[in-house]
């Protein structure tokens, strides 16, 4: 009886240590198209400071930084929030939470963009109470906005004003899994950090570049059909690079 009992006990405690993560870039992968620089397009004067960026003369902290005083007078919050709304999510966004959720994971949307904008269109999905968001800051004062960073760090010089990585490692524990979906530059650290990567657009090249192993994607949809398989195979595992990657990024932060 003692040793069935201590058995049961032990078992009970690794099934609950293990949890799952699912990690969400927003712009371009909740997103169809990235609502930040459509934003600043918008309202905005999108160049020169856009290129500016893309050729490495100012760190995307700057950008925003640049991009936000250049906002014209009609750019109010009201106008933002409408400005969002009128943008298109992944229609495979609401069946993936809703899935992942009901399996238990947790999931985590992580952005380089704007609670201005992400904050409405998740709300208007039904999803903002299943889902944490990290993401930068726009806040207004009546006048002007100015630009926050939460996820500011100096031990990582990726194409980020806040590091994805950060936001990984600080939501898992050691024995918990990490699913990484994404589609550009600011997923790149992030996905070092993954166990299990869905890559599209330029993240899918870099993904390959550096031979972290990744699924292709288009949709949404798509990332579910696997993940439901993998869940079910019980295939959702440590990869042992990642879990490196993870002991490395907590000592040096
Ligand atoms: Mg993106
Ligand atoms: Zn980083």
């Amino acid at each position: 009886m003692d040793g069935q009992g201590s058995w049961q006990g032990i078992l009970y405690v690794r099934l609950t240590e293990m949890a799952i993560h699912l990690f969400l870039d927003f712009d371009g992968t909740i997103s169809q198209a990235d609502v930040g620089n459509e934003l600043f397009q918008h309202f905005g004067v999108f160049e020169p400071v856009h290129s500016q960026l893309m050729n490495g003369q100012i760190t995307v902290a700057e950008y925003y930084r640049t991009s936000v005083q250049l906002l014209r007078p009609e750019c109010t919050p009201e106008a933002i929030t409408a400005f969002a709304l009128s943008q298109q999510l992944d229609a495979g966004f609401v069946p993936l939470v809703s899935w992942a959720r009901r399996s238990s994971m947790m999931v985590h949307v992580v952005s380089d963009g704007f609670d201005v904008y992400i904050q409405p269109l998740i709300e208007r999905s039904g999803q903002l109470g299943d889902v944490s968001v990290s993401c930068n800051t726009l806040s207004w004062n009546g006048t002007t906005f100015s630009v926050a960073f939460p996820g500011a760090t100096e031990s990582c010089s990726c194409f980020c004003a806040s590091c994805k990585r950060n936001v990984v490692i600080s939501h898992i524990a050691d024995e918990d899994i990490a699913i990484y979906v994404g589609d550009g530059r600011s997923d790149s650290c992030a996905v070092e950090h993954a166990d299990v990567v869905f890559a599209k657009g330029t993240l899918a090249a870099e993904c390959t570049r550096k031979g972290i192993p990744h699924h292709h994607f288009h949709t949404l949809f798509e990332v579910m059909i696997i993940l439901q398989r993998k869940f079910e195979e019980g295939a959702l595992r440590p990869r042992r690079q990642a879990v490196l990657a993870r002991k490395r990024a907590i000592e040096a932060e």
